[in-house]
């Protein structure tokens, strides 16, 4: 998954898309990239890491102007290295453009192919760099219609924000808007982000969300929105994934605070799962909001019964295995006043290879808890994502080939229940849940996938 963020009309154009950068922070640990234009000119740093280490003050100074787009970036396609940390800068016929972009193109290998066969050179391993090549061979004049052109080709989910040498900053939303885009004010400048929280930070306005299909170019004498053509014949189908996991809780997503969402989300749980138990912790900083809804349906008491060590990152998206494994551990520890000699009912947001789950389980146990009831306030993760969630191949995702039964035998909880698909869909707003994607959870995938999606799945396999 990815974070992207962009400024246009400020002074301090590459500071405030520093702290923008800052706050979307979870949305990618590998890499973060800046690219600020001054005058004409497109100047780029990008560097893998945190955005506190990829940027200091000296570098910042380096990136003058009053424009400028920022990238955090983990990879879901393209390999994890420098070379596609992001945002990108090319040179073509029709200028020179940056490019940021979250969601995954499913046909990205398709048209990297067909691009190739007619003499296109590659500098990357990414999907993104294709929407480049296709805007480069396209022959409409202006910018605008060579990306439009561009994007007609690919299929996918994309949330952009592009930079161009003649002062344009535009921003695109796929016609299904899986990913999240949101626009505002700093008094005059006009921000970008993919999340709202980025806008508290810097102390921006927010206008609104991007709607599916939208492109909006803000230039020097204001704003302008236009369409991507056959947008409006496309369904919404805004990620579920944002609201169960992904998004931070002090966000707006899809028109909807994240943190409500995953309190209802408990709030369900706690209807369609009760048990009898003394106390009801989170796995945090994710199962948090569930937990405290769950505790407030159920009227068993909250409490902080895993403590979360904040000096390690996020260790799901550390591409090893070794790493991975070794991390649970090394990122949370129990209380043992807190669950020593009882029942305790411990809420996530998600489990998907549950090697998570086993090994908070067995710690609990360690520290004294009498039972140990595992809630999930999502359904079980039975597919992977092909639209930008970081998800593992099928054959690693334990939902994938085992019923709740034999998870709950894996795990070693002495119950293990998730929250139905209704509970999650009505939790988000959605009864019969259109207007979500949530194919992670059911196998439905709502824009065909292609040979590009395969091959996603081949590289997962092998990192
Ligand atoms: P696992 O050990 O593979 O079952 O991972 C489950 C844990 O990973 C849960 O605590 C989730 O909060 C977290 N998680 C789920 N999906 C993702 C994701 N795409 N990226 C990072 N962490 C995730």
């Amino acid at each position: 998954m990815c974070g992207v963020f962009g400024i246009h009309g400020h002074d301090e154009a590459a500071n405030i898309a520093y702290l923008g950068m800052h706050a979307l922070q979870h949305r990618g640990q590998e890499s973060a990239g800046l690219v600020a234009a001054d005058d004409g000119k497109l100047r780029r740093h990008v560097a893998m890491g945190l955005v506190s280490d990829a940027f200091n003050r000296d570098v910042l100074a380096r990136l003058p102007g009053t424009t400028a787009i920022g990238h955090v970036r983990y990879s879901t396609a393209g390999s994890s290295e420098l070379r596609n940390a992001q945002p990108f800068l090319f040179e073509y016929s029709g200028g020179t453009i940056a490019i940021a972009h979250n969601g995954n193109l499913v046909n990205a290998n398709e048209l990297r192919s067909e691009l190739e066969a007619a003499g296109s050179i590659f500098q990357t391993s990414s999907d993104t760099e294709v929407i480049v090549h296709l805007m480069a061979k396209a022959r409409e004049p202006d910018v605008l219609g060579k990306l439009q052109a561009a994007l007609r080709r690919v299929r996918g989910a994309y949330s952009l924000i592009i930079l161009t040498n003649d002062g344009k900053m535009i921003a695109v939303r796929d016609p299904n808007g899986f990913r999240p885009l949101v626009l505002g004010r700093l008094k005059d400048a006009y921000v970008l982000s993919s999340e709202t929280c980025s806008f508290d930070l810097i102390e921006a306005d927010l206008l609104r969300e991007l709607e599916p299909g939208e492109i909006v170019v803000i230039e020097k004498g204001g704003m302008t929105t236009h369409k991507l053509p056959d947008s409006t014949i496309v369904d919404r189908t805004f990620c579920v994934f944002e609201h169960v996991y992904f998004a931070r809780p002090d966000s707006l997503v899809n028109g909807k605070s994240v943190y409500r969402a995953r309190e209802k989300m408990g709030m369900k749980l706690a209807l369609e799962a009760p048990i009898e138990a003394d106390v009801v912790i989170p796995v945090p900083d994710s199962g948090v909001p569930s937990a405290i809804g769950y505790s407030k349906q159920s009227g068993i008491p909250f409490e902080m019964g895993l403590i979360r060590s904040h000096y390690v990152g996020r260790t799901f998206i550390e591409p090893q295995d070794s790493i991975r494994h070794f991390g649970v551990r090394l990122k949370l520890s129990p209380v043992r006043s807190i669950v020593d000699g009882k029942k305790v009912v411990v809420v996530d947001d998600s489990l998907v290879r549950g090697t998570t789950s086993r090994k908070i389980v067995k710690m609990l146990r360690a520290a004294g808890a009498k039972e140990v009831h595992l809630r999930i306030s999502a359904p079980p993760t039975t597919h992977p994502c092909f639209y930008g969630i970081d998800t593992p191949t099928r054959s690693e995702l334990v939902a994938a080939s085992h019923s709740v039964d034999e998870i709950n035998k894996y795990v070693t909880s002495d119950t293990l229940v998730y929250l139905s698909h209704e509970g999650m869909m009505q939790a988000v707003g959605s009864e019969t849940g259109k207007g979500y994607c949530s194919a992670c959870f059911t196998g439905k995938y709502p824009v065909a996938l292609g040979q590009g999606a395969d091959l996603v799945q081949l590289r997962r396999a092998k990192v």
